[in-house]
């Protein structure tokens, strides 16, 4: 094998994520790197796009500001090369929508054309010798490192697993796109971000007039995100390295706690339903049949041939409760695992004693790859914290992945001064 033809990185998966590290990749010399991605085209999260919906994260946390403000791959040069700054600025928003994000990912994915790869679904990685070989189907790409960033698999209860189709389904699918909910019962579980989207969504007829709807959630109450200033200091480069070198039970029971900080509902956006649901109990009087329970759990799930009894455990009171459905959504979140692409090497690869991947302060998984690293992205939420799965530190963690390749300090990483609460020192 010809040296020239092993590429320094192949980035696995075209997300926000491996994104910003093409972004911040493709002015720099003597990297030469290639990112694949399964779908046809750019796209985030097409089928959670609804209308309204905002981002939880400031529009200056994009691919690379935070490293390199100069970078013409900024939300503000997109939206300055549109011609709609003033316009933007107008707008008077701190968040931007998540129509917007997608829009301006889109934008940058098209200037890195060169780099970018799509319809390459990436089936097996194998090690050679000193370089991996990664099977797209089309072709083998032979790299001495790889970055995965090909996203969480989404989260089925056990008791619908035998259930997935057109009636049953997570709200991250295809079939939510084109869903008649017309005349229809619908449950919908989990009160997190996307479940209460789904339902307000629901209210508003999006998918047709449904003859009613239920979500449950298993958390005490709806719950606002906690953006508070002195909470935010943990989605800062300072905390997330104190934090990579504590113990890892330390670090699972802080993680734990942090709930609301990282999978928390936009409070806006709760506001804005109170009061759609204000405004239509006491006057319009246009919504379905409605109702939210929190501290519920779906514990089993019976088919009907055309409908589906759930049955749902009531937390407060231990009483299980049948609701019966036509439509059952399940907003259940997402879950971290190794990527089917990589079982052919899973015997290099280190776990800890809970099954997870070990990943080192640079974004390495451990293990035993004859000089070549694997870098990965959104799999170390138990390791670096719960800033891992965010976009909020992404420029700065593909920064840090970037100078670890090169050796070399490149971008700016922990420049910032320190932080305003002693988290770790003593
Ligand atoms: C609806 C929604 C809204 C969110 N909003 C926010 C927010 O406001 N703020 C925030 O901080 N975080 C947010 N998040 C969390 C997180 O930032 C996103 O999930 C983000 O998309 C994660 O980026 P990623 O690059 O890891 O993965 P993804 O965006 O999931 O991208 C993974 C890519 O890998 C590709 N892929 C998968 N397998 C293969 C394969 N075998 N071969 C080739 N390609 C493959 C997929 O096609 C996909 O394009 C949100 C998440 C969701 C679901």
């Amino acid at each position: 094998m010809n040296k020239t033809d092993v590429l320094d990185l192949v980035g696995i998966g075209i997300g926000p994520f491996n994104l910003s590290l093409a972004a911040l990749i493709h002015p720099l010399e003597g990297i030469r790197a290639k990112f694949l991605d399964m779908k046809p085209s750019f796209s985030w999260h097409p089928e959670l796009i609804f209308d309204g919906a905002a981002m939880q994260t400031s529009y200056l946390k994009d691919l690379v500001t935070p490293v390199d403000p100069t970078s013409s791959f900024s939300f503000l040069n997109y939206i300055t090369k549109k011609g709609q700054f003033y316009h933007f600025l107008n707008t008077n928003r701190g968040a931007i929508t998540r129509i917007e994000f997608q829009d301006y990912l889109s934008w940058v994915s098209h200037e890195l054309e060169e780099i970018l790869c799509f319809d390459r679904a990436v089936s097996n990685v194998s090690l050679d010798n000193d370089h991996f070989l990664i099977d797209n189907g089309f072709e083998k790409i032979h790299a001495k490192n790889i970055c995965i960033a090909s996203g969480p698999e989404r989260n089925i209860p056990n008791c619908v697993k035998g259930l997935i189709g057109s009636k049953v389904f997570h709200a991250k699918s295809k079939e939510i796109e084109k869903v008649d909910l017309s005349n229809k019962r619908v449950l919908i579980v989990g009160g997190g971000q996307t479940g209460v989207e789904t339902f307000r969504n629901i209210l508003k007829g999006r998918w047709g007039s449904a003859k009613d709807v239920h979500l449950i959630s298993g958390r005490e109450n709806l719950r606002p995100l906690d953006e508070g200033a002195f909470t935010n200091e943990i989605f800062t480069p300072e905390f997330v390295e104190g934090f990579h070198s504590l113990e890892q039970n330390i670090k699972d029971n802080y993680t734990k706690s942090l709930l609301l900080t990282s999978d928390g509902n936009t409070p806006n956006y709760l506001q804005e339903l109170y009061n759609e649901l204000y405004m239509d109990r006491f006057y319009l009087k246009r919504f379905p049949k409605y109702r939210i329970s929190p501290m519920r759990w779906l514990s089993e799930v019976h088919d009907h041939g055309q409908s589906y009894s759930a049955g749902i455990k009531n937390l407060f009171d231990g009483k299980n409760e049948i609701y019966e459905a036509d439509i059952i959504i399940l907003a259940t979140g997402f879950t971290s695992r190794l990527p089917d692409y990589l079982n052919g090497i899973k015997d290099l690869i280190d776990f800890d004693d809970q099954g997870r991947l070990i990943i080192d302060e640079n974004y390495k998984i451990k293990g035993r790859f004859n000089g070549c690293h694997i870098y990965a992205m959104n799999y170390s939420r138990h390791g670096h914290g719960v800033a891992d799965p965010q976009t909020s530190l992404m420029s700065w963690r593909s920064a840090k992945i970037i100078n670890n390749l090169k050796e070399e300090k490149i971008y700016l990483q922990n420049e910032s001064q320190s932080s305003f609460i002693n988290f770790f020192n003593s």
